[in-house]
């Protein structure tokens, strides 16, 4: 995967983060193990086993969970759609049906729960469209950035004109 692809799915992932008031500690493009990049970010999941607590606090927790996962590959497929491949975006595939089975009563109610938060997922995406190009284009000059650097370029964007806000979508854009 080239380092601008790899650049667009981490920022999905912390964009998504920050979305989702979830704390982001770093975000990289430097390989490490089988991984092109990483984002280290708070668990929104951390201290809940949702098969045995599935209630109302949780179920919004493993939302917000199952965007942050699915957020990288879209992010990438919207800046680069030819480069994406299906291992790419394995991993966070795989950990979003996982959240989704656990707190849904069956298949189908999983299969349905997981696409809503992927139309979701690409609505706050779309808002956000212009701080994920500017923390790409950070990782790509600098490879690695904290939460901090990550929270004052997303401060520091400015939306581009095809971005104006109609005023249902910006509650979307200051949820976090
Ligand atoms: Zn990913």
């Amino acid at each position: 995967m080239n380092v601008e692809a790899t650049a667009y799915h981490e920022a999905g992932h912390a964009v998504m983060t920050a979305a989702c008031n979830r704390k982001i500690h770093s975000a990289t493009i430097i390989p490490r193990d089988d991984a092109h990049g990483s984002v280290e970010h708070e668990n929104p999941l951390r201290g809940i086993k949702l098969k045995f607590n599935n209630g109302y606090p949780a179920r919004l927790r493993a939302e917000d969970a199952v965007m942050i996962c699915l957020a990288g590959g879209i992010a990438q497929l919207r800046a680069f759609p030819r480069l994406l491949r299906r291992w790419h975006t394995h991993t966070d595939y795989v950990r979003a049906v996982e959240i989704a089975r656990s707190i849904c009563g069956s298949p189908d109610e999983a299969t349905a729960f997981l696409k809503w938060l992927d139309l979701r997922m690409r609505s706050i995406l779309d808002v956000r469209w212009f701080q994920v190009e500017a923390v790409a284009a950070a990782l790509v000059e600098r490879k690695r950035l904290t939460g901090a650097e990550i929270a004052s370029l997303m401060t520091a964007a400015l939306p581009s004109r095809q971005h104006v806000l109609r005023p249902s979508r910006a509650i979307l854009l200051f949820r976090g």
